[in-house]
């Protein structure tokens, strides 16, 4: 499963094991349930973007299209990266367009990672990396980010666990699960490490256009000497609510983008060419669709931030991105069982185990439902409480 991408068996930090199939599959039989599960955009892919897609199928604009992607959505994707992130690329050799993030990600770890490289990233983190280095016989090198600093990325923790077989440095910000970001300075130093101590860098920004409050998003291979060393990862999955329409994308010097080319005419030849032509109009269209979603994130982060709050759950400011991220450990009760007494009042929420074996007090919540729809969701997350207090009292 995607499962965006929930670790299907990991340790827990009991030693039991979180079985998210099981989870998923007990909600599965609930027709009455709120899943504030799989981060999957709930709002709709605007109206524009899906009026280019038909007008790209009345055309007749359905043949096949370049490995590396349409020229059109190539170069709207330069011209985003270069308006929206200070990156400069060349259209013709340095982008290539995938079938989402996901075998962005998955492509870019093979291409990458020999037998016994290490690749640094923090902890907690999306464990489909996980997955693909396993398979590449990478090492994981884990670096914990920590609820007192929201999450953020410490280029010292970092700078401490670099070894000589050190090669890649993963950022994903904002963070799926945490909602943290790696703020700016922290992006600053760790450039400079990465080089001093020649990595390179796997940056995923595929929630960048979500950031709250006055925080800000940097992109790492903005930064002067960052360029040829920066693999810039993104999608319009999130950004554009267009998850089933399988567009993402990397940057990256030409040289690596020609070698994940061979390897992607090998797994499925192109990304899907009405998508493509979708995904043009996303990128060189209005963006104030992207500015209406932010808002409408806000409202529901606002929401679940009070109702963790009134549940007595701490957690990290949620900086970034579409999810909360939150303690359980002061209310006594372990994530799993957490979610499993919530899906009985037919909440799905993931316990934090699925996302590394060290986080068996900390949940993750979507904001991935109507505001009305999540308020209700709050009201049945306390019922469960207070049954599990009275329970536990009688
Ligand atoms: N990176 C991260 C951090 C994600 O959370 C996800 C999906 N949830 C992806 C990549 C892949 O997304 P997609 O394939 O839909 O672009």
């Amino acid at each position: 499963m995607n499962a965006n991408s929930v670790n299907v068996a990991a340790p827990a930090a009991n030693g039991t094991t979180v079985n998210i199939f099981e989870i998923m599959d007990r909600a599965r039989s609930r027709p009455n349930l709120i899943s504030m599960g799989l981060g999957d955009p709930d709002l709709a892919t605007p109206a524009h973007i899906v009026a280019a897609a038909k007008e790209a199928i009345a055309q007749g604009r359905t043949g096949p299209a370049p490995v590396m992607g349409l020229p059109e959505l190539r170069q709207a994707i330069a011209q985003k990266l270069t308006r929206d992130n200070g990156v400069t690329v060349d259209p013709e050799t340095e982008v290539l367009v995938t079938t989402g993030g996901q075998e962005a990600l998955f492509l870019v770890i093979q291409a990458l990672i020999e037998p016994g490289d290490e690749v640094i990233m923090p902890d907690p983190r999306y464990t489909s990396y996980d997955e693909a280095i396993a398979l590449a016989q990478g090492k994981i090198v884990l670096v914990p980010t920590r609820e007192e600093d929201a999450f953020d990325l410490d280029p010292d923790e970092v700078e401490k666990r670099l070894t000589p077989a050190s090669k890649v440095l993963l950022l994903v910000s904002p963070s799926n699960p945490t909602a943290g970001i790696v703020t700016p300075p922290n992006i600053r130093r760790l450039a400079e490490i990465a080089q001093e101590r020649n990595l390179i860098i796997i940056s995923d920004e595929i929630y960048e256009k979500f950031i709250f409050d006055d925080h800000e998003h940097l992109s790492i291979g903005s930064l002067p000497g960052m360029r040829e060393r920066t693999i810039t990862l993104n999608s319009a999955s999130k950004t554009y609510a267009m998850t089933g329409w399988r567009i993402g994308y990397l940057a990256a010097p030409a040289e690596f983008v020609r070698t994940v080319t061979a390897l992607k005419a090998m797994v499925n030849i192109q990304a899907p060419t009405v998508s493509q032509w979708a995904a043009v109009t996303a990128f060189d269209g209005p963006q104030e669709c992207v500015d209406q979603m932010r808002e409408i994130y806000d409202a529901r982060r606002r929401l679940l931030m009070g109702a963790l709050d009134e549940m007595g759950f701490t957690y990290g400011e949620p900086r970034g991105g579409l999810y909360v991220w939150a303690n359980t450990a002061a209310t006594g009760i372990p994530a799993l069982e957490l979610s499993s007494l919530f899906l009985d009042e037919d909440v799905l929420i993931f316990p934090g185990n699925g996302f590394g074996e060290n986080w068996g007090h900390f949940v993750r919540m979507t904001l991935l439902q109507p505001i009305e729809v999540l308020a209700e969701a709050v009201t049945r997350m306390k019922c469960a409480l207070a049954k599990r207090q009275a329970g536990t009292r009688a």
